[in-house]
């Protein structure tokens, strides 16, 4: 079988923190594996002057999936050029549409599939001569088709029930929204769909998460709900991802983003990144037996190393060591 290889993204702030931890994992679980660091967000802009630098893509285009820490720092915010335009753009040019972000504690067991190239973070903005400042949300019903059809694909694979999430009483986007995901809807009869306003979403996610199985929804109702969730079982820290396309390589990285007030004192929460790691080696890799092992190794460490941020006092290097320890 020829190499597999990783494109890693350190990222920002504790992102190189936390990046060492997955790699150190990463090297002791499948030695095999190529791992290939390359600059992103605002380390690249500092380097390059672009946040996504043509090697960069080059190389995730190359690889088998792609490993990224987050990346933002305080000093770009106000910059012409900024992180997370970086980001934007490799979702879109590696065209991971699919935005896993599963979410389980106790008798939480959910998954968020969160579309993620289309809707209000992609659609046209601009400032009108008065000075009006606009973002729209647009979608083609090719998009919604693909996105709902994954979810209902791993709704399979789950307890076969699908929420789909919109604000159709509004929204022109979300009324077609709906309407494919019905038309979709007639090629999987074994799963129960039903359709939820994303109020009612939030409030019903706060005050009966065990309700859910697999959730479906536009870009930024899937930004906001996940975040919702990752503190409904756990907190931030904890909460992995994946972003998946039809062909090429995946995306996977932790919820999280670069936690400049912690960045540097050796207190990150790896948990998340760690996550993303089994799910790399799950949907990217294709190693799912690698992956059990490793999201074991997590909760198994977890039960005795906690950082700050879950209420203990352990370093990010406590908690690698306990999870490195725990793999065997
Ligand atoms: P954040 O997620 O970085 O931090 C929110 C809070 O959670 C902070 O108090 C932080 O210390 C804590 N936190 C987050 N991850 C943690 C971890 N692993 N361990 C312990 N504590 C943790 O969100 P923010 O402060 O709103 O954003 C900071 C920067 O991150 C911004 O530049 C933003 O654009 C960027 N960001 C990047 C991504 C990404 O790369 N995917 C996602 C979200 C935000």
């Amino acid at each position: 079988m020829p190499t597999k290889r990783v494109a890693c993204l350190p990222g920002d702030c504790i992102g190189p923190e936390i990046m060492a931890v997955a790699q150190r994992v990463l090297a002791e679980l499948v030695p095999d594996v190529e791992l290939e660091d390359h600059v992103f967000g605002a380390a690249a802009i500092r380097s390059t002057g672009d946040s996504l630098p043509a090697e960069t893509l080059e190389a995730c285009r190359a690889s088998d999936a792609v490993l990224k820490a987050p990346i933002g720092d305080p000093e770009f915010d106000a910059a012409e050029v900024r992180p997370e335009q970086g980001m934007l753009r490799l979702r879109a040019e590696l065209d991971v549409y699919a935005n896993l972000r599963p979410a389980s504690a106790g008798p939480i067991d959910l998954l968020i599939v969160r579309e993620l190239v289309g809707g209000l973070y992609f659609g046209a903005r601009g400032v009108r001569a008065d000075g009006t400042v606009f973002d729209t949300c647009e979608y083609h019903p090719s998009q919604v088709e693909r996105i709902a059809r994954r979810a209902f694909e791993l709704a399979r694979t789950r307890r076969g029930k699908l929420t789909s999430v919109d604000k159709a009483n509004v929204l022109d986007t979300s009324r077609m929204w709906r309407r494919v995901v019905r038309e979709v809807a007639a090629d999987y009869p074994d799963i129960e769909l039903d359709d939820m306003l994303v109020d009612n979403a939030a409030m019903q996610l706060a005050s009966n998460p065990e309700q859910f199985d697999v959730i479906v929804t536009e870009n930024m109702f899937g930004d906001i709900l996940s975040d919702l969730a990752a503190a409904m079982t756990g907190g931030l820290g904890l909460a992995p991802s994946a972003s998946l396309g039809d062909a090429g390589p995946g995306i996977f990285e932790p919820v999280h983003g670069s936690a400049p007030d912690i960045a540097g004192r050796g207190i990150a929460n790896p948990a998340g990144m760690l996550r993303s790691t089994a799910l790399m080696l799950e949907h990217g890799l294709g190693l799912p037996e690698k992956a059990a092992t490793l999201e074991r190794a997590v909760e198994s460490a977890l039960q005795s190393t906690r950082t700050p941020d879950l209420g203990g006092r352990a370093t990010t290097s406590e908690v690698s060591d306990a999870v490195v320890a725990a793999l065997v």
